[in-house]
């Protein structure tokens, strides 16, 4: 059945009152639901009805089937991956957003939406401490700006030919990145058609785990003499796995020498940056050629707010921008026009979230849950480095580290880490993932969610500690 006007106003309450009451009573929910593989899709009707059906009837079978087998990712004990953030100020701007649907290609099919995002993204460079020359856009997620950045990165490299003549027969493009680097980063890389065999990877150094910025020089000369073009260098600021950080400075410099495009992945720990005491973590920073960061974890603005900040955008446009007759806008020239900035054409309404959130808590809100978060990481980290039988396999970076169970006596280690985080996640009470570091399986442990409160710290311990004792014996 369509619903009137009056009927969306209802059922639209009805849709934010679930949604606060949802967020309510998350603290007695498991974070992860215990359920197994095709259980959901048991209960779906197996084909689309031919009768529109009732709103009541569709909201029921939301709350029946579908919310109590979510992994529920705005839980107060979401210490997995990295949470994807939406406190309330982002969800009410994604309900207004979403009332609009508008679509934000163009300035002339979205004049405010485009507006806000030069506006969202000036306040986060300044926000950062970036220098005036940055520019930028808002993309779904980190994936896709650095896809459009390693695109960006090749075309400069071919003189903005590869467009037009692919890449057989040209130069053998080549990039670099340390094995720190997000998965993301690699896909990029079969995507632009540069492939896996042209991505170099850099030696890692140091208690950052970052890139060896002797060695990079090393392997672009070798490159050079060997007949290859270098194309650019993917620097890591916190990567995913235990917060592997290049020193960004250097790096470049060795970059810059030989003319070579430079991308910086912060796509985590970017929102740490908003604290300037910080900011030694990625000094350097400034004379970089793309940034970005996800603007859907740390910082909280709603999954998909990739912020993607550039020095050139004229070098993003000329390889990205198409410009067909049906997408002109006549007699405007010169107006920014947000998909020429990156692969997408279609672009839903993605800075409001970041205007509610950013006036909502203040930079001085954000940077004062950052610290915290920095805090209670580190009071962890100590409580665990002091508990007999758990190793610490790397220190905090930020708000992340990483842990294993290592009792005397037990050949496979990597096993009993793997039952052990199986353990703690069908527990419920918290949720973990685990990373390979030097080919051992350890727990990453990482603080970075809004509702996560101090109680909620002395639990992660208690669920490690107790599921811990269980799994030796
Ligand atoms: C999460 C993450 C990404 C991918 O981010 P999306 O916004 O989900 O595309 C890339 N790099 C790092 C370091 C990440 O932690």
């Amino acid at each position: 059945m369509t619903l009137n006007h009056p009927d969306f106003a209802h059922w639209s309450e009805q849709a934010a009152r679930w949604g606060a009451r949802y967020r309510a009573t998350l603290p007695e929910q498991a974070v992860r639901p215990n359920i197994k593989p095709g259980a959901v899709l048991a209960k779906l009707m197996p084909s689309a009805p031919e009768m529109g059906e009732d709103m009541a009837a569709i909201f029921a079978d939301f709350e029946r089937i579908i919310a109590p087998a979510m992994t529920h990712w705005q839980h107060p004990r979401f210490f997995a991956y990295f949470p994807a953030n939406s406190p309330a100020p982002s969800v009410i701007a994604e309900q207004l957003s979403a009332s609009m649907a508008a679509q934000c290609m163009l300035w002339q099919t979205s004049p405010a939406a485009t507006e806000l995002e030069m506006c969202m993204i000036d306040w986060m460079r300044q926000a950062l401490g970036l220098p005036d020359g940055f520019k930028g856009a808002l993309h779904d997620g980190a994936s896709s700006a650095t896809l459009s950045a390693i695109l960006t990165m090749r075309e400069r490299a071919l003189g903005y030919t590869g467009n037009r003549t692919g890449l057989s027969g040209g130069p053998r493009l080549r990039v670099y990145c340390s094995a720190e680097a997000h998965s993301s980063v690699m896909r990029a890389i079969w995507f632009s058609g540069i492939g896996e065999d042209n991505l170099v990877p850099i030696p890692i150094k140091g208690p950052l785990r970052g890139a060896d910025a002797g060695a990079l020089a090393t392997l672009i000369a070798d490159d050079l003499a060997a007949g290859y073009t270098p194309a650019g260098v993917v620097i890591n600021v916190g990567a995913t796995g235990s917060g592997a950080t290049d020193p960004v400075a250097e790096m470049v410099a060795v970059a810059r020498r030989h003319d070579l495009f430079t991308h910086v992945d912060a796509a985590w720990a970017g929102t740490a940056m908003l604290c300037p005491e910080l900011r030694g973590l990625w000094a350097g920073i400034d004379d970089v050629d793309s940034l970005v960061i996800s603007g859907h974890k740390w910082l909280g603005a709603h999954p998909g707010a990739g912020l993607h900040f550039v020095r050139s955008p004229h070098d993003l446009n000329l390889a990205l921008a198409a410009h067909p007759t049906y997408l002109d806008t006549p007699g405007q020239e010169n107006l920014v026009n947000f998909s020429e900035w990156g692969v997408q054409l279609g672009r839903p309404f993605r800075a409001l979230k970041l205007w509610f959130l950013l006036r909502s808590y203040g930079l001085e809100g954000i940077r004062a849950m950052v610290r915290q978060h920095i805090k209670w990481t580190n009071e962890l980290y100590a409580r665990l480095a002091a508990t007999p039988e758990i190793e610490i396999v790397t220190k905090p970076i930020l708000a992340l580290f990483t842990f294993r169970l290592a009792p005397k006596g037990v050949d496979d280690l990597n096993a009993l880490n793997l039952r052990l985080i199986e353990a703690i996640n069908d527990g419920g009470r918290i949720y973990l993932t685990q990373t390979n570091i030097d080919g051992k399986l350890v727990l990453r442990m990482q603080v970075g969610s809004y509702s996560t409160t101090a109680a909620d710290i002395d639990i992660a311990f208690d669920a490690i500690t107790e599921t811990a004792r269980r799994v030796m014996n």
